[in-house]
């Protein structure tokens, strides 16, 4: 069954990777958002080709959005770019996909690594929702707004991972000693359940989701699913999220992820 994903979406680090195929699905759905905003660093730049080709392709539905999360100038502009073109102000989905990982063992850890992925991965997200906030409030209390939690009134979807998982730690640490990315994760996983409890009284759905290990620059070509099949799965998962799902780590196929 298609996911149902409806109103306006944004999504972080949309030019490769799970964020570029997340755009794609979106836009070729057979029943697609009203707008899209692919959220990267640089839009006109080299990296960003095969996400301008799928911007030409669906013009009225995809509007590339320069944002680098690291960046509070950055955000701030995307915000106001973003609310000048949204209907009623109102932001139903915001992704926070954007991500870096610098593998590092603790011999190969210092203090430049760990800040810059938790700049990246923990304080981007944040600062992107904070920023975004008043136009999720706006999609959660538009007048026609359904009365019951989902992405197509206001959710925020943090994309984590299973390697942030504190209790599968023992099962997971050796096959990846990712000090920087695991706690930068673990801290967005605290984040997301500390939005999720303050946003829920504005209607706003807050949750993380593991996306499975994914072929992608930052998966390698070692890892077992493709992009179309972990965003299928995550597309079907965002799309039948509810009142139930407030404050949860979920992978791609909607299995829950112990903290
Ligand atoms: P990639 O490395 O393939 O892509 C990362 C994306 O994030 C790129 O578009 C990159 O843009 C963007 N990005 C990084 N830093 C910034 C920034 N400061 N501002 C804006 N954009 C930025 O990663 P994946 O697609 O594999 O990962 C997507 C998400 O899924 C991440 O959150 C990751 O942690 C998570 N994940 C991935 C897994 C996997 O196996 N692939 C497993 C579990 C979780 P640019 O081209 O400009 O660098």
């Amino acid at each position: 069954m298609a996911a149902k994903i409806s109103g306006s979406v944004l999504v972080t680090g949309s030019n490769r990777g799970i964020g570029l195929e997340l755009v794609r699905q979106l836009s070729e759905s057979l029943c697609p958002p009203n707008q899209i905003f692919a959220g990267c660093r640089d839009p006109n730049g080299p990296k960003a080709k095969e996400l301008r080709e799928l911007a030409q392709k669906h013009q009225r539905l995809i509007t590339l959005v320069c944002l680098d999360t690291t960046n509070q100038a950055s955000i701030t502009e995307a915000a106001r770019v973003v609310g000048a073109k949204l209907k009623d102000g109102s932001l139903n989905l915001l992704i926070n996909n954007a991500a870096v990982n610098i593998p590092g063992s603790l011999a190969e850890t210092g203090e430049k690594q760990m800040m810059e992925v938790f700049q990246t991965n923990t304080v981007g997200p944040m600062l992107l929702t904070k920023e975004f906030l008043p136009y999720l409030r706006n999609a959660a209390s538009q007048p026609g707004a359904q009365s019951e939690m989902s992405c197509r009134r206001s959710a925020v979807v943090n994309v984590s991972t299973l390697i942030a998982s504190i209790e599968k730690c023992p099962e997971t640490f050796h096959g990846a000693p990712m000090y920087p990315y695991r706690v930068s994760k673990a801290a967005l996983n605290m984040l997301t359940r500390c939005l999720a409890e303050d946003l829920k009284k504005d209607g706003i759905l807050v949750m993380a989701l593991h996306p499975g290990w994914v072929k992608t620059d930052m998966g390698g070509p070692e890892a077992p699913l493709s992009t179309e099949e972990s965003v299928k799965g995550t597309l079907n998962v965002i799309s039948s999220l509810s009142e139930k799902h407030v404050g949860t780590l979920l992978d791609w196929e909607g299995k829950g992820i112990p903290w």
